[in-house]
């Protein structure tokens, strides 16, 4: 049987959360508010926000069909990532497992709180197995990671693979969905309801195109969400990051449209590297980012950046040598990249 408290460290367990002027008071309308020492005037940025953020997971709740007490707000995605070692990981004595390569924010997270980070190579698909991955665990394995679609390797995980994972796992599974949006695949959130160890990540930086004001999402049990709200600072989402999401959650269909421009953008701009004489390889991608082999990644880098075209070099990422990440622009920036790449 899943015990949730098994797995959370004890003193979080048992922590009694901060309690805001915020918190405490949450009734009937009333006009005057004197119980948070803020200055009246200023107006509107005088007040503290809604820690829990109320209004806006009350709209998340209708576009991502996850109800208000199963979503947890934080500032990125990142701060979601940092909880879970906070709320689940004995420093110096749990471990987790995750795939590589992978996403760096889940080992520099590990660093920073002394948590063993234990990684399982992709197959030459970048594919992973549920049975290698649960072989490298113990029972001191808090976490397993998982991204899909996987950073940098833009593929969706075997779908399969990651549901034996969730169902053999005894800790907890987070599977990180920042690139969903872009995805063929269909998002993991309806698997909630059966699997109260499973955590869903997802953010407003990539397909909601607010990277700027640091949203990020945490999908998952009351109970687990319950816990990372005892955990985050009190105000972890300001106000401005609030109001701007509602503005943004209002038009949806513009998400769709620009999704519908970047996947296109994306084929044009694969179809034109993969006839590059110096490409060997470009990778199946469910993101709005490709990873492509070349011949020599450094120098082709390197000449970018003196024609003002960033890429990413991922050639020291293990099974990545000679790899480039480009993320898909738009037209204009698109054609700027293959026009300096024809010229290579
Ligand atoms: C970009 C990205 C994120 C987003 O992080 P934020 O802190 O929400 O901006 C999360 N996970 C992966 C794998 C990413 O590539």
């Amino acid at each position: 049987m899943f015990s949730l408290q098994q797995l959370v460290r004890k003193n979080i367990w048992e922590l009694a959360p901060y309690s805001s002027a915020r918190d405490e008071y949450s009734g009937k309308e009333a006009r005057v508010f004197l119980d948070a020492n803020e200055n009246p005037y200023n107006t509107p940025y005088n007040r503290y926000p809604d820690p829990l953020q109320r209004e806006l997971k009350s709209v998340l709740k209708k576009v991502k069909g996850v109800p208000e007490n199963m979503i947890f707000l934080g500032n990125g995605s990142d701060e979601a990532i940092d909880i879970a070692y906070r709320v689940f990981c004995n420093p110096d004595v749990d471990n987790v497992v995750a795939i590589a390569p992978t996403y760096g924010m889940y080992k520099v997270c590990a660093d920073i709180n002394a948590v063993e980070y234990r990684t399982v190579l992709l197959d030459d698909h970048f594919q992973f197995s549920a049975d290698k991955l649960l072989a490298a665990c113990d029972a001191n394995t808090k976490i397993i990671w998982l991204c899909s679609p996987n950073n940098p390797t833009g593929n969706s995980l075997n779908r399969d693979e990651m549901l034996k994972v969730i169902n053999q796992f005894e800790g907890i599974v987070i599977i990180d969905e920042a690139y969903i949006d872009f995805a063929q695949q269909l998002s993991m959130r309806q698997e909630l309801v059966n699997h109260p160890n499973l955590i869903i990540l997802q953010t407003m930086s990539k397909a909601w195109g607010s990277a700027a004001i640091r949203l990020g999402m945490a999908f998952a049990s009351s109970d687990i969400i319950n816990i990372y709200n005892k955990v985050k600072y009190p105000y972890n989402v300001n106000q401005l990051t609030q109001a701007q999401a509602l503005s943004a959650l209002k038009d949806p269909f513009e998400v769709d449209k620009w999704v519908r421009i970047l996947l296109d953008e994306r084929s044009r701009l694969i179809q034109a590297v993969q006839e590059l004489p110096f490409v060997e390889e470009v990778f199946p991608t469910d993101a709005n980012f490709f990873l492509t082999r070349v011949k020599d990644a450094q120098r082709c880098y390197d000449y970018l950046v003196n024609q003002g075209v960033i890429v990413r070099n991922r050639t020291r990422v293990q099974l990545c040598h000679n790899c480039l990440r480009i993320t898909v622009g738009s037209n204009s920036e698109n054609n700027e990249l293959i026009s300096a790449l024809r010229q290579f």
